[in-house]
């Protein structure tokens, strides 16, 4: 997870636990996708927060999703806006939609950036970066 910029090793940044976050990224450490759940109108939402942005009630519970969902959008990065990222030029930044509805910014992985379409099938995978953080990407759905 480093980036060579001019003879310097630059780390790619990493999410930084918050109390609202904390238990997204634990979930992702043990390779599972956490979502808050609304517990007064049933809305799943993302990114994390205290408040259900639906109905504002604080009666939330984090439940394991599916993981699997299809490209909203994506995109493909062909200039080097960070330099830990130079290697990886040119790569995918897509959104994936999750069958219980939120949007997630994420990359898609094991295909061909040319192979990528909105509506594509996807299922999540955990690539571990460290002992406390995995990032959640997602592949093609194998059928
Ligand atoms: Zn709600």
């Amino acid at each position: 997870m480093v980036g060579k910029f001019e003879g310097f090793e630059i780390p790619k940044p990493i999410p930084a636990l918050t109390e609202d976050t904390k238990p997204y990224w634990e979930g992702c450490a043990r390779h599972e996708l956490l979502i808050q759940h609304c517990q007064d109108c049933g809305h799943f939402r993302f990114p994390p927060s205290g408040l259900c942005p639906k109905c504002m009630s604080t009666n939330t519970e984090w439940v394991a999703v599916s993981g699997k969902g299809q490209v909203y959008s994506w995109t493909i990065f062909h200039y080097v806006y960070h330099p830990a990222y130079a290697k990886d030029i040119p790569y995918n930044v897509a959104i994936v939609q999750l069958n219980e509805g939120p949007l997630l910014h994420t990359n898609i992985v094991e295909c061909n950036n040319e192979d990528i379409y909105i509506g594509m099938p996807v299922e999540v995978i955990f690539e571990d970066v460290n002992d406390e953080i995995s990032l959640p990407k997602f592949r093609p759905l194998s059928k």
